[in-house]
């Protein structure tokens, strides 16, 4: 571990389980999920001047006008996305500071992310180089196309919000499978969405209002 990843005090035990208390009171029920976010050091995923307020219940920023999600709504996606079933292959659509990419990592057998910015992917894979995380490919495309090649996914998860959802992460899911997505207008108000192949077509449930960056169309070009 590098030592600038090394504050006192913000990786204690103590400082995590306060986190997963203020989980378990906002109602995330599921153990697996309790258990992967109180072992997963969030600190690790922002900007050293930042680590000491990666274990409150906030959105933080990671640069390039993108955020770290809130640990609650990466507790509800993740919950929404994995009770029930196993996870074999799973999409991620948005991997940010990688975060969210390294919990679905402990809870499924293969995670595959898009990502539109070049920078933020290089960040995230040294971050898993450390914890040793090798169940993880990413990819600097538009997410909004999906990852056809490793398709279809028992759960996709998307962390930016479209206006609609993209056909194509509803075509690469699996029988059974789910995408759990962000819906509406940037600085609007946003829906989380849970939707479920089923042998008739698709199962749609509302899951609580939220807030997320926008899904961009294309990935970010080289900038100079
Ligand atoms: N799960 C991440 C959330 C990051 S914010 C975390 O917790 O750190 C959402 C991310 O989605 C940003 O990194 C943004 O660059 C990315 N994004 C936005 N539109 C995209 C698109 N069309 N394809 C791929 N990634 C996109």
């Amino acid at each position: 571990m590098k030592s600038h990843h090394r504050g006192i005090g913000m990786t204690s035990q103590r400082t995590r389980e306060r986190l997963i208390g203020r989980l378990r009171e906002e109602g995330i029920r599921s153990v697996a999920v309790l258990e992967v976010m109180g072992s997963v050091p969030r600190h690790i995923f922002v900007d050293e001047a930042l680590a000491s307020r990666a274990y409150e219940n906030i959105a933080l920023p990671i640069g390039h006008g993108q955020t770290i999600s809130q640990p609650y709504t990466v507790a509800r996606m993740t919950e929404a996305l994995s009770e029930g079933i196993k996870l074999n292959k799973v999409l991620e659509i948005g991997t940010g500071s990688g975060y969210q990419t390294a919990i679905l990592a402990h809870l499924a057998g293969q995670v595959y992310s898009v990502e539109r910015i070049d920078a933020l992917i290089k960040l995230a894979r040294q971050r898993f180089m450390e914890m040793g995380l090798r169940n993880i490919r990413l990819k600097h495309a538009d997410g909004k196309l999906g990852w056809p090649e490793y398709a279809p996914y028992d759960g996709i998860l998307v962390t930016a919000a479209p206006q609609e959802i993209p056909e194509a992460l509803l075509e690469q899911l699996a029988a059974g499978g789910r995408l759990v997505i962000p819906v509406g207008a940037s600085g609007g108000a946003q829906t989380l969405l849970r939707i479920t192949r089923v042998p008739e077509g698709y199962q749609r449930e509302i899951l609580e209002p939220v807030s997320f960056v926008p899904l961009l169309p294309g990935r970010e070009l080289m900038q100079f």
